[in-house]
């Protein structure tokens, strides 16, 4: 029998180092190509999402993995969850594909580490294409049935932190009145906009995507702006909700804002962005302290937890983002730095 007619996997081990494992997986069958990087299990099994992307070289792909793992590490360490960082991402176009059969493939690559990485959705992958991988794996979660579409549980994470970063700015965590501006109105800076219209808050939008932008304006009574003019709005609060790295040296002259408070991942471009927007005089909130209510979700469900604890845990992101605020000034360092090493003692103190 030939290797493609068993389904074995050709995968094969990268060592790098800082990593605890780095496997590429190739399936002759169906094409499928991915890799997963575990950062780290010192605080339990790694958890991270999937992401498909079309990279432009294996490179890209690898060097994209070990970044979001350690990410993940830190995300997690600073949710206050027992569990370490991981990351998959599968490379190809994904017009292209049996996209059923290479979800499986995906499932049986997770399966292979017997539950010391667990994935979930992530840029390019939905909870329906975890529902298939779900058919050869027990270790993915994040769709109906296990612990549900995180996006919601973002969202009122950001919401949380948005509202903790009033209060450190303003002194009041009360939003009524203020403006927002929303880079990005998909799963998460839509359900955000609701919340932040509940909250009293007003709302400028904006969406590459032109139609989701007038539902998003429409449902949250707020105004949409094209995609380039967001970052010149006069706001209180500007949120990215879309890309990363769009915090950069050509972006961060042009906003009128007191405070930087979104979902994105890996919002800073680079470390100087980060000193870039202190320099300025704007409270940045880190993105992975203020986005982890998806991996919270998550997280809880794979603990068996109640639906109290899990509020408990999202509403956490309130007094860890102050906690985060206080070290930066304890230190004297960027709000950015000061997430770091707030994970960082966590992790430390768990030797
Ligand atoms: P999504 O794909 O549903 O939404 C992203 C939206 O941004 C889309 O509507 C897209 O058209 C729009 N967009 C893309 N480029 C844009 C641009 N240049 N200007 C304006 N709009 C643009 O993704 P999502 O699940 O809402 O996630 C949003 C961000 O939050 C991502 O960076 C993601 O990594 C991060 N995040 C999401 C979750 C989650 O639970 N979904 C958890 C943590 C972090």
């Amino acid at each position: 029998m030939t290797q493609q007619n068993m389904n074995i996997p050709a995968a094969e081990t990268i060592e790098v180092e800082g990593y605890e494992k780095v496997l590429t997986m190739r399936d002759p069958a169906t094409g499928y190509r991915g890799i997963i990087a575990i950062h780290s299990t010192k605080l339990g099994p790694a958890i991270g999402g999937t992401r498909f992307w079309n990279y432009q070289s294996d490179d890209d792909a690898l060097a994209d993995v070990l970044r979001l793992a350690r990410g993940m590490t830190y995300k997690n360490a600073a949710a206050g969850l027992p569990f370490g960082g991981g990351k998959a991402v599968i490379i190809g176009n994904a017009r292209q594909l049996d996209r059923a059969a290479w979800f499986r493939a995906h499932g049986r690559f997770v399966e292979s580490f017997q539950g010391r990485f667990i994935t979930g959705e992530d840029v390019g992958t939905s909870p329906a294409d975890m529902e298939i991988a779900a058919q050869e794996t027990r270790f993915v979660a994040g769709f109906a049935g296990r612990g549900g579409d995180p996006s919601p549980w973002t969202a009122r994470g950001v919401l949380r932190g948005i509202q903790a970063s009033a209060r450190q700015r303003w002194g009041s965590d009360d939003l009524r009145g203020r403006t927002v501006a929303i880079q990005g109105c998909g799963n998460v800076g839509f359900a955000l906009s609701l919340l932040l219209k509940e909250a009293g808050a007003r709302m400028i939008v904006t969406d590459v995507d032109a139609a989701r932008a007038a539902a998003c304006a429409r449902d949250c009574e707020a105004v949409a702006v094209a995609p380039e003019e967001i970052y010149d709005a006069a706001v209180d609060i500007f949120a990215p909700c879309a890309l990363g790295g769009i915090l950069n040296e050509q972006t961060i002259p042009r906003l009128q804002t007191a405070i930087i408070a979104g979902a994105a991942n890996n919002q800073l471009h680079d470390e100087a962005a980060a000193q870039a927007i202190e320099a300025r005089g704007i409270l940045y909130a880190p993105d992975f302290i203020l986005n982890a209510g998806g991996i919270i979700s998550g997280g809880a469900y794979l603990l068996g937890e109640s639906s109290a604890r899990l509020e408990q845990r999202i509403a956490g992101i309130y007094d860890t983002l102050l906690a985060v605020y206080d070290l930066a000034a304890q230190e004297k360092t960027t709000t950015a730095a000061a997430a770091e090493a707030y994970a960082e003692q966590i992790l430390r103190a768990d030797q």
